[in-house]
């Protein structure tokens, strides 16, 4: 009898399902998923609890009005935005919407991890475009362009270097990638950057009839457990989008959590001054201690550590984690001798940095 056998595009990323994780006692800073410093806007949980006794309705395509607010904020027409339970739902639904079988998507070589994956899972066939340095290269880019080509994937910034394009670099490419490629611009920590040069994307999709931009309401809203990102895109893929997803995908009181959050400006602010102060504050007291952080305009950055047997990355994860501050290795990425983490609460980020001080002083838990 024909065992059971899952389709050739994904065969080989299959893994079984993690055993559940222990979890840590004590103390934990959880410095690894690039989650929001200061927990969810109190206004957010708010709405939420009041959404809860309206938990036996079905959602509406946007009963709460979230694509409205949305609209109001950024200046842009909500009829264009397509809400999805977190951006990796849109990023799934956008490969199911536009590739056939064999279909090729482009991604970066230290991009964002679900690109190729999302494109297995739709039998596309993911192209990795070698970056320049950790920084995403237009013209690598360009250079994997093929007539079977149906998206390019672009982090701004992306996850895991923290590094990002400029604004006039990400429309270079746009106008050099030839018509039949829809440009996905993922800007999850956008709220983040303040660099002059950057751009979220908002005003390609408005002048060009093929980029995407996604967003998300897991990281500087705090809000990764509720699953709520979403895509503002040119009217016809606006229209394809919401024909493949599913039709329920976001949940009412994700919807109500997220006007709340959208409407908290003071909220925001306090997480990009956050932000502003203990990034830098992380990178000075990392390069007193001798190691080098990467450059990043996001909320966490990766931080190299020398080779070597015992006080490598692997290592200096291991030993963190030990002291509950969890952070990611990124072996996984191709770039074994970093760690990825996230700028924390104050707390957090003091544990952080004692605990990697032990470590190079060569403590042994
Ligand atoms: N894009 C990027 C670049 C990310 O880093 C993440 C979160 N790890 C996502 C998308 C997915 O975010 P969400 O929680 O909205 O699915």
């Amino acid at each position: 009898m024909p065992g059971i056998a899952p389709k050739a595009s994904i065969a080989g990323m299959i893994a079984p399902k993690p055993a559940p994780a222990v979890a840590p006692t004590g103390r934990v800073a959880r410095l690894h998923l690039n989650e929001g410093a200061l927990g969810p806007s109190p206004k957010a949980v708010a709405a939420m609890r009041e959404a809860a006794g309206r938990m036996h309705e079905y959602p509406g395509v946007d009963a709460s009005g979230l694509a409205a607010t949305l609209g109001r904020r950024h200046g842009i027409d909500p009829q264009r935005i397509v809400l999805g339970c977190g951006s990796d739902e849109l990023i799934q639904v956008l490969c199911l919407a536009f590739l056939e079988p064999g279909d090729e998507a482009i991604h970066t070589q230290y991009g964002f991890v679900q690109f190729p994956v999302a494109t297995r899972i739709a039998g596309g066939v993911p192209v990795s475009a070698p970056d320049d340095g950790y920084t995403a290269s237009v013209d690598a880019i360009l250079a994997k362009v093929t007539p079977r080509t149906r998206l390019v994937f672009l982090a701004n910034p992306n996850n895991p270097t923290g590094t990002h394009l400029p604004a006039a670099e990400v429309r270079r490419l746009r106008e050099r990638l030839p018509g039949h490629v829809l440009l996905v611009v993922d800007a999850a920590y956008a709220e983040y950057v303040t660099r002059p040069d950057y751009t979220a994307g908002i005003e390609l999709v408005e002048s060009t009839p093929d980029t995407v931009m996604l967003r998300t309401f897991s990281k500087a809203f705090g809000m990764a457990g509720l699953r709520l990102g979403w895509a503002y895109c040119p009217q016809p893929v606006a229209d394809i989008l919401y024909s493949v997803r599913p039709p329920y995908g976001v949940n009412t009181p994700s919807l109500a959590a997220g006007v709340a959050a959208v409407e908290d400006q003071a909220f925001q602010d306090a997480t990009v001054a956050h932000n502003e102060r203990w990034l830098p504050w992380l990178q000075d007291r990392f390069r007193e201690l001798g190691l080098e952080p990467m450059p990043t305009a996001a909320n966490f950055m990766m931080l190299r550590f020398p080779a070597g047997p015992t006080r490598d990355a692997v290592a200096a994860r291991r030993f963190l984690g030990g002291r509950g501050v969890l952070v990611r290795e990124m072996a996984g990425y191709g770039a074994p001798e970093f760690i990825r983490l996230s700028v924390g609460s104050e707390d957090d980020n003091h544990l952080l940095v004692e605990a990697v001080r032990d470590f190079l002083n060569g403590a042994n838990q």
